[in-house]
């Protein structure tokens, strides 16, 4: 397997351990950093769902493992594109955050983290390893000319790198 080129702003690492889900399993559980809630055995973005609220729930404040992995600079995908057309950039970097926006409006746990320029190109991190797959394919439909390469770390990992480069 090719090694990983090293970049300046290495700050953001893959993820290494699955995030344990908050104890005390009963109430809600609120995420103090994004309001995400924690009921029925996952993180939603709002109440709204939550059929059977009663008041007189248990409440805690804890961080969603969104939250956590962006807090402790880690990332479950990450694209790297290369060779990007300059006057295509601008739009590229659009398409990439509306598409973030709109994952994390449908589920408030799939976020793009970051999108940063690089001397190479753009290097693009995710809390959810699909959603970089699914950014890396919309890209890849949009713009055609582009190449694509996709790599799962080994288990029990599940951080997605996907390298792009336009042609
Ligand atoms: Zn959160």
């Amino acid at each position: 397997m090719e090694k990983r080129k090293q970049y300046d702003n290495k700050i953001i690492l893959p993820r290494t351990e699955e995030h344990e889900l908050p104890k005390g399993k009963l109430g809600l559980v609120f995420c103090g950093d994004c309001n995400a809630v924690y009921y029925k055995k996952s993180w939603h973005n709002n109440l709204r769902d939550y059929k059977n609220f009663r008041e007189d729930l248990p409440v805690k404040f804890s961080v969603c493992p969104a939250c956590a992995m962006i807090k402790n600079k880690q990332f479950e995908g990450e694209i790297i594109i290369s060779n990007i057309p300059a006057n295509i950039e601008e739009s590229l970097i659009h398409l990439i955050e509306t598409f973030g926006r709109r994952a994390e409006q449908n589920d408030g746990q799939h976020r793009v983290i970051a999108v940063k320029k690089i001397k190479s190109g753009l290097i693009v991190t995710t809390t959810e390893n699909q959603l970089a797959v699914k950014i890396a394919k919309k890209i890849k439909d949009t713009f055609k000319k582009v190449e694509m390469k996709i790599s799962y770390s080994p288990k029990p990992s599940d951080v997605v790198y996907v390298k792009m480069g336009f042609k």
